[in-house]
């Protein structure tokens, strides 16, 4: 029955519809944040199943998250009003991935049953060929070489495809040699790495063509959302499914915003929205205009922003999702991260009296390290949160090495933390030798660090091993006797460069690296408010048993790569200061490429607002024990006046806000009077470095210091994205 459109397609606008009922043929639907783009493709897969046209199995749907995938699927089964059977091929590119190439493995050289190599068994793995080969692993290292192979894998690179360059910058020349070593290690191994779950499958469909054909019979609907941050091979992995013979129609849609892609850092491919229509003739571009997410205001301060991009497509946004009282995006500063994190926690309580859930709320960060001071404060508070798309600040893997140097140091019987660093980093001492060792101190009774001091008076183990344990014993020794002279924070820092452990990540070139060293300094920086070592290490150990839970009512704290596709009432985004927003490292990158995508990063974080938006910076960040002044972020001069208000001073230095500085740009009749002016930040900025150059003293007027922050984002390897 045509007459009567079923439920899930009326609440839909024409565009929305046209989108979801264009069934046959390419569809592209290109459009900003909160138009509907996943409810369209949510809906289209409804759609299909409700009319007929294909069983779950026979639909392929990409998402970027496993959370998204499986939200996708509840949604479908409310659509559709009854649980989906199955949507087998419904995940991430990883996960689908993963399920085609334990169909096939063998036509790779892989048993179905083959391992999925993690970060640390693949540098483990280079690390044993690089020496194999008879070169110098420190100057060439192995976790740089991984770094290589994944960009490679990203482009949908096999060791015979990378360009003459690329092979002879690695290894004396041997870059290619060393890849096509590790792919074929790999395969004895009967193992694969990330790259491989999209590069293989790739090199099925196209070595056997009557299995590609296969699935072109198989997936009649193929759906992708996030299509902005596809990558080179995703797109071609793409492209050989959706491509059919002429006589199978093109099934494909894909839903994406230029504006949004985040991921180029990552290898993802703006263009091939670009392209899109060149490789699927015939295309059906729709574009969707109308917000159902955020105010007016929050879309206009985002539009504003964006629109000082210059490489984008373009489009307008609309919303009717407005109302007298909404409140403007309301930009905030504070002195330092710590009253940031004070004053944003005082704001969630004020809007949890007024009876506001805390699961409508959450703090969108660009550096992981930024997360620490609210975790804190929160716990503190006894504010209920949750990190999403990460693991919490302590625990991460850098901190939970570096809290297991200190842990020792403050408790040497804490064998688990002896464990856990003993050979990290690197020392030599491998598995047999701290077998060895754990037998030795058990039959003794004694903790590992003991027992290590006495069994190297023996001779079970090999000269190496026992110089390189009498090395670590002599340290921790050392620093055990520092604990009560030296303050806690230089001690911790000491520890951290003697041991070699600072120069392990400063040695990594993995793309996350320097996320972990401005983590290890944020830590150093947590201790400060300490007395000392052991009064941190209980206060960390409080934290930690906070309470997480999926159900509980909880703030969400992430950071803005992670809340892509998301949204919440109140979305708060501190830090918004040079050198952090937009990251030093992007700016360092010149050109405006680094410094478009964090921009188009701003855009996220923004339009992840339904009704509140607060925007913090603050003056100043504590580097190395040093005061630094910092200065607001050039996206807040990109704001508009119209839509946005400065906070009335709640900084407890004060006299900052509207009528803090003068007078108040928003008063204005100048041609700039629609966007802040920069002389009214920078004003504002002068006026708190001399309100508080009388408490630092030395401080150096306003001017911006190089600050390393750290990356943030997922981590690079995970099997969904998250
Ligand atoms: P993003 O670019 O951030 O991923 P999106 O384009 O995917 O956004 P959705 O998340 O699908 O947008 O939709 C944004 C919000 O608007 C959701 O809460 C969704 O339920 C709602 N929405 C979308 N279309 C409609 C509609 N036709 N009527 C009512 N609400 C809608
Ligand atoms: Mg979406």
């Amino acid at each position: 029955d045509q007459s009567r459109a079923p439920d899930y397609l009326s609440g839909l606008n024409p565009e929305q519809r046209e989108a979801v009922e264009s069934i046959e043929g390419p569809v592209l639907v290109l459009a900003g944040a909160g138009t509907g783009k996943t409810r369209v493709l949510t809906t289209r897969i409804a759609h299909i199943l409700a009319t007929g046209r294909a069983f779950p199995s026979q639909i392929l749907a990409v998402t970027f998250t496993n959370k998204a995938a499986r939200e996708m699927k509840e949604r479908i089964g409310v659509l559709v009003g009854g649980a989906v059977e199955g949507m087998p091929w419904l995940g991430t590119f990883h996960s689908i991935g993963v399920k085609l190439l334990r169909r096939h493995a063998e036509l790779v050289g892989l048993r179905s049953d083959f391992t999925i190599l993690d970060t640390d068994d693949v540098i483990r793995l280079i690390k044993q060929l690089i020496q194999a080969e008879g070169l110098d692993d420190k100057r060439w290292p192995a976790r740089q070489f991984a770094g290589m192979i994944d960009t490679w894998k990203n482009k949908g690179l096999t060791p015979k495809d990378i360009p003459e360059g690329d092979a002879r910058a690695f290894a004396n020349g041997k870059g290619r040699e060393l890849y096509a070593a590790y792919q074929a290690r790999l395969k004895s191994l009967n193992a694969c790495d990330f790259g491989d779950l999209l590069l293989h499958p790739i090199d099925i469909f196209r070595r056997y063509g009557d299995i590609l054909k296969d699935y072109h019979q198989k997936f009649r609907y193929m759906l992708v959302d996030e299509y902005q941050d596809t990558n080179t091979a995703q797109y071609m992995w793409l492209r050989l499914l959706a491509q059919r013979p002429k006589d199978v129609p093109q099934n494909v849609c894909c839903v994406g915003d230029d504006d949004q892609s985040i991921y180029g850092w990552r290898g993802a491919e703006v263009d091939n929205i670009l392209r899109f229509e060149k490789d699927f003739p015939g295309a059906k571009v729709i574009r969707l205009e109308r917000n159902y997410r955020s105010t007016e205001h929050i879309l206009g301060a985002a539009g504003h922003l964006i629109a000082h991009n210059e490489g984008r497509l373009g489009k307008t946004l609309f919303t009717e999702r407005t109302s007298p009282d909404d409140e403007k995006v309301i930009v905030h500063a504070a002195w330092d991260s710590e009253e940031e994190a004070r004053a944003v926690g005082e704001e969630i309580e004020q809007l949890q009296r007024n009876k506001h859930n805390l699961n409508d709320m959450a703090i969108l960060v660009r550096a992981s390290f930024q997360m620490r001071e609210f975790e804190d404060r929160f716990v503190t508070l006894g504010l209920n949160y949750r990190v999403v798309g990460g693991p919490r600040f302590y625990e991460r893997l850098e901190i939970r090495d570096a809290m297991a140097y200190f842990r020792l140091v403050c408790q040497p019987a804490d064998d688990l933390a002896f464990e856990r660093i003993v050979n990290t980093p690197k020392r030599g001492l491998g598995d047999t030798t701290i077998r060895t060792l754990h037998d030795y101190a058990r039959a003794r009774d004694v903790p590992m660090l003991a027992g290590a001091a006495d069994l190297i008076e023996t001779d079970e183990l090999k000269p190496k091993a026992r110089k390189a344990l009498f090395d670590v014993i002599q340290s921790f020794k050392r620093w055990s006797e520092l604990l009560e002279t030296t303050p806690h924070t230089e001690l911790a820092e000491q520890i951290l460069e003697e041991s070699g452990y600072t120069d392990m990540w400063k040695n990594d070139k993995s793309a996350e690296a320097p996320g972990r060293l401005e983590n290890l300094k944020e830590l150093i920086r947590s201790m400060e408010a300490f007395e000392s070592m052991r009064g941190f290490l209980e206060h960390v150990s409080l934290v930690m048993d906070a309470e997480q839970n999926e159900d509980m009512d909880a703030v969400s704290i992430m950071t803005l790569h992670s809340a892509k596709g998301l949204e919440f009432e109140t979305v708060f985004l501190p830090g918004w200061e040079e050198g952090l927003f937009p990251h030093q490292r992007a700016l360092d990158e010149g050109g405006r490429s680094g410094l478009e995508e964090e921009r188009r990063l701003a855009y996220v974080g923004i339009t992840r607002a339904k009704r509140r938006c607060h925007i913090w910076f603050v003056s100043n960040r504590r580097i190395h024990g040093l005061w630094q002044s910092t200065m607001p972020s050039r996206f807040l001069d990109e704001l508009p006046a119209a839509h946005v208000d400065v906070a009335e001073s709640e900084s407890s230095y004060g006299g900052y806000g509207r009528g803090g500085y003068g007078q108040s740009r928003f008063d204005r009749a100048d041609p700039f009077a629609n966007s802040y002016s920069t002389p009214g930040w920078k004003r504002a900025q002068a006026n708190k470095t001399d309100a508080t150059r009388d408490n630092w003293g030395s401080r150096s007027g306003h001017a911006v210091e190089r600050i390393g922050y750290g990356e943030s984002g997922p981590r690079t390897k995970t099997i969904d994205g998250e």
